[in-house]
């Protein structure tokens, strides 16, 4: 194999497999990769060849058959310069990575890719999965096309649309009265009799490393030079684990040097418990009251992990209010960008960041828009008080 498990506490290696996800002494196991044997095909010019797809880093991802390779589409999504903010803010330079554009909307694609890509290759028939939304509707996107078997899991006052979307995609889906971990306990107490296989955050290997390649994209795509910061909204945190990998690779491969960017996670208030943890606080949340997004995860399951590489990056974590995301969404709806709360929340972060002078009027930002505005537009009852009939309209008309 080129590629085995390395435990990110004790540094101990083991072959890979497709549900470890710990190490015996607890610590999380990240996938390692033969890097020499990696560059031989996978060299700067090569990639400049290769589909526009996530898929380009195969190499770096631990499928050994593209046979199994179960794609939508998804990766290689644009990084958008925002030159009218950045004067306006100031800032040196800052770009909007456009997760939105993956298939099912969100960067769970990603994840689920390579996730059902493994499980594909080591004959996984049904897949489970608990989730805040996207992850389900990913999940059941994916199973579809790899002809698997999916059921969701997701609090009930998840966004109704994004429940809808599993359904469409044909996933068993169900709404549970609690939080995205008590949706977990179902699948955990359930899998044994149902076969099920966990693709829920670091319950298996691929959905980290499908999410590496924003990290790989990220470089490639600034010419193999990274930002000084990058803002990320933070749920279980798999993304920044995920980036964190591929910087480290790209590093060993010698395509990169000098600092990685600090990286921030965003969360907001009423439920931060990597913003509690980077103050020394830990332990789950306790009183969570926070919108139902991407991001309200009370226990994400190696809270530690993230602690450390917000830390040796030199970033942060910084919590966001509600209504400071609403403003946000604004904000970029009238930059032209679609951004679901999460994505804003990136937004609304980077203004505090700012008015703290954490980040200076002279450096490079990218900020990650992780899924759509629509996918969380309420079901009935929203206002559009900004559209009116034509009849109103020619009234008003000087
Ligand atoms: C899942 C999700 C997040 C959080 O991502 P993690 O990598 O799990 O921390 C952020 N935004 C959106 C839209 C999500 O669906
Ligand atoms: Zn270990």
């Amino acid at each position: 194999m080129d590629f085995w498990f390395r435990c990110c506490v004790c540094s101990a290696q083991t072959p890979f497999g497709l549900r470890e996800t710990k190490c015996a002494c607890g610590g999380t196991l990240l996938v390692e990769y033969d890097l020499e044997r990696a560059a031989r095909d996978m060299t700067k010019a090569a990639l400049r060849a290769r589909p526009a797809s996530m898929w380009r880093y195969a190499e770096l991802l631990p499928v050994s058959n593209p046979e199994f390779i179960v794609s939508l589409g998804e990766g290689w999504t644009p990084l958008l310069r925002l030159d009218a903010a950045e004067r306006a803010l100031p800032l040196g330079k800052l770009w909007v990575k456009r997760e939105e554009q993956n298939p099912t909307g969100s960067f769970k694609a990603r994840g689920m890719s390579v996730a059902l890509s493994v499980a594909r290759e080591h004959g996984v028939r049904k897949v489970a999965v608990n989730s805040n939304g996207n992850a389900a509707s990913a999940l059941a996107a994916y199973a579809a096309r790899a002809g698997m078997e999916a059921y969701a899991f997701l609090p009930k006052d998840c966004p109704w649309m994004i429940a809808e979307e599993c359904v469409h995609y044909g996933a068993r889906t169900t709404l549970v009265d609690g939080f995205i971990h008590d949706a977990g306990k179902i699948i955990l107490d359930g899998k044994a009799e149902q076969g099920w296989h966990h693709v829920g955050t670091l319950r298996e290997p691929g959905r980290a490393e499908g999410k590496k390649t924003m990290g790989l994209e990220l470089a490639e795509q600034l010419g193999w030079k990274l930002p000084d910061v990058i803002v990320y909204p933070t749920g279980g945190g798999s993304g920044i684990i995920g980036m964190w990998s591929a910087f480290r690779q790209l590093r060993e491969l010698g395509w990169i040097d000098g600092k990685l960017p600090r990286i921030v996670a965003v969360q907001e208030t009423g439920c931060a418990p990597i913003v509690r943890a980077m103050s020394g606080r830990s332990g789950p949340e306790a009183a969570v009251d926070s919108t139902p997004t991407g991001m309200r995860v009370p226990n994400p399951p190696d809270g530690q992990l993230l602690v450390r590489i917000l830390r040796e990056t030199g970033g942060t974590a910084v919590e966001v209010s509600a209504d400071d995301i609403r403003s946000a969404q604004t904000v970029m709806g009238k930059l032209g960008v679609s951004s679901s709360p999460e994505g804003a929340a990136t937004w609304a972060g980077l203004a505090v960041l700012l008015d703290r002078g954490w980040i200076g009027p002279d450096e490079e930002v990218v900020l990650f828009n992780t899924s759509h505005a629509m996918k969380y537009w309420p079901k009935d009852g929203r206002s559009l008080p900004e559209v009116r009939s034509y009849e109103d309209w020619k009234k008003i008309q000087p």
